[in-house]
């Protein structure tokens, strides 16, 4: 078990659900379209946002986004350690930064003081570009330069009296980034941020985050994460939560499962389980429906689903529950029958 480190009102580790995060792309030193984003991520779901704050004119307007945000933000500092004590002086309720670039020891202390101060989180957030070069000198470019960049950052924070730290060590290679946080996993009990860094466009960034979070997910490891995507970060928390949901750490919600469809299924099941699965977004207890094209593998395969419907043959359909059917349909009556079906079961439960 991780230890806990609260950022704000958001509990992170220590068996506390695991959170999602992700960063503003707006300009920081815009309120107005920074603060309708941060409104926007949380609306989707975000537990916590990040704002890359460059200077103290980004501070002046941060001082007003913290008062104004509904939820915990966290700055995003490089190079200048005086950034990071005027984040936590400002009421960020977590300081992300890299020790190898804010100045040493020295920055670290004085960093730690600020943050110990306000009762600020710190994340120690190194990147594959970003490995300590004595650790290279050490261990080369592996998963042990790069864990060892992140403890030596945390180990100058517990010399300074800090402890309240979050860690994360991405890298743009998936398996690059599961070893690095498997070895952290190892070694340490400071709770892990999870993330594969410049993970690219939409749909081969989906990808590489789904395999690397998803491996460590299954492991067991990880403690809050971010799914890097270039474009919209509001994409970015749809994309944590359904990987949250496909490792089954997330079981909260309706899962609806469907088969492939061959040349036995005599209706449209791709449009009905997109209607279902939109249809359910709503629910937020564990619950399984399938939506299956003929009775080859209809209620037999998907008896371990609560309900769904099952094909069975031109102008035939039946609706079962747990693996009995209860009621023969016209499946173009599909979605408003298993609509209901759902609504009544739901009800019961
Ligand atoms: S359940 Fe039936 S329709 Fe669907 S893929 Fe299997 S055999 Fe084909």
């Amino acid at each position: 078990m991780t230890r806990t480190v609260k950022a704000g009102t958001l509990s992170i580790g220590g068996g506390n659900p695991i959170s999602v995060q992700s960063m503003t792309n707006t300009d920081t030193a815009d309120f107005d379209a920074t603060l309708r984003q941060v409104g926007a991520l949380f609306d989707a779901g975000c537990d916590l946002v990040r704002l890359a704050v460059r200077d103290t004119a980004d501070i002046a307007v941060c001082k007003k986004l913290v008062k104004a945000s509904r939820g915990p933000l966290s700055a995003d500092i490089q190079f200048d350690y005086r950034l990071a004590v005027a984040a936590a002086d400002a009421g960020f309720s977590k300081v992300r930064f890299n020790p190898g670039n804010v100045g040493g020891e020295a920055g670290v202390r004085e960093i730690a003081a600020a943050c110990k101060a306000n009762g600020t989180a710190v994340r120690v957030g190194v990147n594959s570009g970003s490995i300590e070069r004595d650790m290279l000198d050490k261990y080369g470019y592996s998963d042990r330069a790069l864990a060892e960049s992140a403890l030596k950052g945390a180990r100058l924070l517990e010399k300074a009296g800090f402890t309240d730290t979050v860690l994360s060590a991405k890298a743009s290679s998936v398996k690059l980034t599961v070893d690095t946080y498997r070895y952290l996993r190892g070694v340490c009990d400071y709770p892990l941020h999870l993330g594969v860094t410049e993970s690219g466009a939409y749909a081969s960034g989906l990808l590489k985050s789904a395999v690397g979070l998803g491996a460590l997910l299954l492991d067991g490891i990880g403690d809050t994460l971010r799914v890097s995507l270039s474009g919209d970060p509001v994409r970015e928390i749809g994309a944590g939560r359904a990987i949250l949901r496909a490792a089954g750490v997330d079981t909260a919600y309706c899962e609806v499962i469907s088969c492939p469809t061959c040349a036995r299924c005599r209706f449209d099941l791709n449009a009905l389980a997109e209607e279902i699965e939109r249809r359910t977004a709503h629910i937020k207890r564990p619950l399984k429906v399938a939506v299956m094209g003929c009775a080859v593998n209809g209620p037999g395969e998907a008896k371990h689903a609560d309900l769904g419907v099952c094909g069975g043959g031109e102008g035939q359909a039946v609706l079962f529950v747990r693996g009995e059917v209860v009621k023969r349909i016209d499946p173009k009556d599909a979605a408003r029958e298993l609509m209901a079906l759902i609504e009544t079961y739901d009800e019961r439960m």
